[in-house]
């Protein structure tokens, strides 16, 4: 039984969506940040280096080309030949609506892309923005909306210098769910002053807010960031790979089936990444993980001990409510 079969991953519910396998490629579109440029902060995150987001080679240019590239590693890779524009890197709702339809559109275009993954903050969502997401979706288009919230405990949001609270996140749900929209949640764990009480707290309000996707991620230190000052004082102790995978198998163990989980993990490049140094074996993270449910006998949303069906691909509604794997 493979990690897939203990949890609802992007892929299967993707190939479940459309009958093929789809992958995303990632794009950086030149966005920057309203938290680093003074419309709602200064300096950013204390965590935030977006070098770090991004895979080498992504450097804001030309979005048909960069979706070309990638396009062409996956296919050799996977032969995969449908595809999801990531816009990723920094804040990718954070200009005039016409330049953001121009860069949807012109991602849309190419060649095997059948949908948006839309990386952005809570405060950045204003209605016309849904407006023109959920018009690409009514098209036909696979839409998902990416919310970085990292906590839902405003204190902690405060002390990473994140520049809103948990209200405008509830509000941006609200707002999406209104136009049908999918939102996938960004969590990090381990954010300075929580516990993995925090982390399951957060969930627990997420999950209220009627999220369709969630994206974890353990909190790691890189090059250039305030978090990497603290650190260096020792103002900040990294979580251990245990810690974290024992949290991460409580999340999952608490999501319902129907969420989508589109990271477990997440790394750094290895001249960015300072600490904590199993952040870079992303894959021995995710096989200690499902280890950690194979000990259990859990998969996402409860006790199970058996495969569960195939994904069926649920609905917008059916995700909202309370489904057993069983
Ligand atoms: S993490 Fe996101 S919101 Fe925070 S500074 Fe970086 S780009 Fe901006």
């Amino acid at each position: 039984m493979a990690l897939t079969d203990r949890v609802h991953t992007l892929g299967a519910a993707l190939r479940a969506r459309h009958g093929v396998r789809v992958h995303k490629l990632t794009v950086s579109a030149g966005f920057v940040c309203p938290n680093m440029d003074g419309t709602r902060g200064r300096g950013g995150c204390t965590f935030c280096n977006n070098a770090s987001f991004s895979p080498q080679g992504y450097d804001g240019g030309d979005v048909a080309r960069q979706l070309a590239e990638g396009r062409a590693v996956i296919a050799r890779r996977t032969g995969a030949r449908r595809y999801l524009a990531y816009f990723q890197a920094y804040t990718n709702t954070y200009a005039e609506l016409e330049r953001l339809r121009a860069l949807y559109d012109a991602a849309l275009a190419q060649p095997g892309v059948i949908g948006l993954s839309i990386g952005t903050r809570p405060d950045c969502v204003p209605d016309p923005v849904l407006d023109l997401l959920a018009a690409y979706r009514d098209r036909g288009h696979e839409i998902w909306l990416e919310l970085g919230l990292q906590s839902s405990f405003d204190e902690t949001l405060a002390r990473v210098n994140r520049g809103h609270g948990f209200e405008e996140y509830r509000d941006a749900v609200r707002r999406a769910h209104l136009r049908g929209l999918e939102v996938c949640t960004h969590l990090i764990v381990g954010l300075p002053g929580e516990t993995e009480w925090h982390a399951r707290e957060t969930l627990n309000r997420v999950l209220e807010a009627g999220t369709e996707g969630l994206k974890l991620h353990p909190l790691h230190v890189v090059r250039g960031t305030r978090l990497a000052r603290d650190w260096r004082a020792g103002g900040y102790r990294p979580w251990t790979q245990d810690e974290y995978v024992t949290t991460a198998a409580d999340l999952i163990a608490m999501t319902p089936p129907g969420v989508v989980f589109h990271r477990l993990t997440a790394t750094a490049r290895a001249p960015l990444l300072l600490a904590p140094a199993w952040c870079a074996a992303k894959w021995s993270v995710l096989n200690a993980i499902e280890a950690e449910l194979v000990r259990r006998g859990t998969c996402q949303g409860g006790a199970c001990t058996r495969p569960r069906p195939a994904c069926p691909g649920l609905s917008f509604e059916s995700r909202h409510k309370e489904a057993t794997c069983r």
